[in-house]
């Protein structure tokens, strides 16, 4: 064997992996189907400025370890997420706090007084919630979710909140403080250079491969190494001989804007329906390096997945759950194959989940 490790697909996860893996003195190949490494976080230079990708990426943790190692490689700013939502005209601070309550609701000073509003709001879930819809509305009552909810959510996914899972939504902090900060994470910001020269240092001293696809050449891949770490579809994986899972796709439409400020926001939602995008985002605002009297903005437009675009998103409802519990059972019975990050766990995972899980995998990998 010419290698003690394949890793398909330079994304963070297996970024992690192969890093630690080099670090301890294994032979180590990375391919990527895609030209570029970084997967997902892959940002490019447009007038300067570190345009994201494929979506707009915030690197936010609370575990100590792995603020530490990305850190290692890169030094991160002090971003702090605050988008602000906008339905028609009306703009609002996200994720719910003080702010979008007081300007929701007139007479709402004081954390008592949006509790008021929120606990009447709420009376109409009884027990626990079975949707993502009752979830919201337990959360922040009904004015709320029809507001900054309901539109985004439904583009979001293309199907109706009352069929989506109730954790979706969890992912969203509600606060009774004037504190726009999205997350609530000890630890957040965006690596200075952009997220490419984050992988590239990690990748650095190993054999990478781009726009070369496992699947192309999966039995000289397979004798090529030891050991092959895939960080692909899942379902790929099998041929499909399941059944399909279900992804989410997206769209960017990416524009050069002659102004210094286009939007006055990193990111701004579009929650209702007359618009067909979710989110836009302006990547100077991300880290204000840029010197650029231009700026880039992208639109982001949910798309239905079909096999020649990107997966974005697994939709882990019932279903596909299920269907992905199936596919991890025969995985486990592949001896020479290590599976893991977002795809091939079918989990939606946090960059700093997917660097987590590598940690983990290599640990027992090498002990
Ligand atoms: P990926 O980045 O998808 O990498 C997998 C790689 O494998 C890809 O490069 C792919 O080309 C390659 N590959 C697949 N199949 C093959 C094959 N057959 N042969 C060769 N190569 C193959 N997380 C946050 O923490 N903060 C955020 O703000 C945030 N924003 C996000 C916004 C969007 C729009 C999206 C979609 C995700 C966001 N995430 C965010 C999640 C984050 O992108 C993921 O957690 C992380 O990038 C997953 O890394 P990965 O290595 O598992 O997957
Ligand atoms: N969401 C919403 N309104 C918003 C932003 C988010 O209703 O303005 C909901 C939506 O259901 C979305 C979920 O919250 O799918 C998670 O949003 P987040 O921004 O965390 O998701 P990302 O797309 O960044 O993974």
């Amino acid at each position: 064997m010419k290698y003690d490790y394949l890793v398909v697909g330079a994304g963070l996860f297996g970024s992690t992996v192969a890093n630690r893996l080099h670090k301890e003195g294994k032979k180590v190949l990375v391919i990527d189907k895609r030209p570029n490494i970084a997967g997902n976080v892959y940002t490019e230079d447009i007038e300067g400025i570190h345009v994201h990708k494929y979506g707009a990426h915030i690197f936010h943790t609370d575990y100590k370890d792995v603020w530490d190692y990305v850190n290692s490689f890169v030094e991160f700013n002090r971003y702090t997420n605050s988008p602000v939502a906008r339905i028609g005209n009306e703009i609002y601070n996200m994720p719910f706090n003080m702010n979008t309550f007081s300007k929701i609701w007139d007479d709402v000073i004081t954390p008592e007084d949006a509790l008021r509003h929120i606990n009447e709001e709420k009376k109409e879930i009884t027990g626990e919630a079975k949707n993502l819809e009752e979830q919201a509305i337990s959360l922040v009552g009904r004015t709320i979710y029809e507001k900054l909810i309901k539109g985004y959510t439904e583009k979001q996914w293309n199907r109706s909140c009352t069929d989506l899972p109730a954790f979706i939504i969890k992912r969203l902090p509600v606060r009774l403080i004037y504190d726009n900060n999205y997350f609530n994470d000890k630890y957040q910001g965006i690596p200075i250079g952009g997220y490419t020269k984050l992988v590239e240092n990690m990748l650095d001293g190993i054999e990478v491969r781009l726009n070369t696809n496992y699947f192309d050449n999966k039995d000289e891949f397979n004798n090529m190494a030891d050991k092959i770490v895939y960080t692909g579809m899942l379902d790929e994986y099998f041929d499909f001989k399941l059944g399909r899972l279900e992804y989410r796709s997206l769209r960017f439409d990416t524009k050069i804007i002659d102004k210094e400020n286009y939007q006055g926001n990193a990111v701004i939602n579009y929650t209702g329906h007359e618009v067909d995008y979710t989110r836009v985002i302006e990547h100077k605002h991300f880290d204000n390096t840029s010197v650029s009297d231009k700026t880039v903005v992208t639109y982001e437009y949910p798309d239905d997945w079909t096999p020649e675009k990107e997966a974005y998103y697994v939709i882990n409802d019932d279903n596909n759950n299920k269907l992905a519990e199936d596919y991890r059972e025969l995985a486990d019975k592949e001896e020479k194959v290590i599976f893991g990050g977002r795809l091939a766990d079918y989990k939606y995972y946090d960059m700093d989940d997917v660097i987590k899980k590598a940690f983990e995998i290599v640990e027992k990998e090498l002990s």
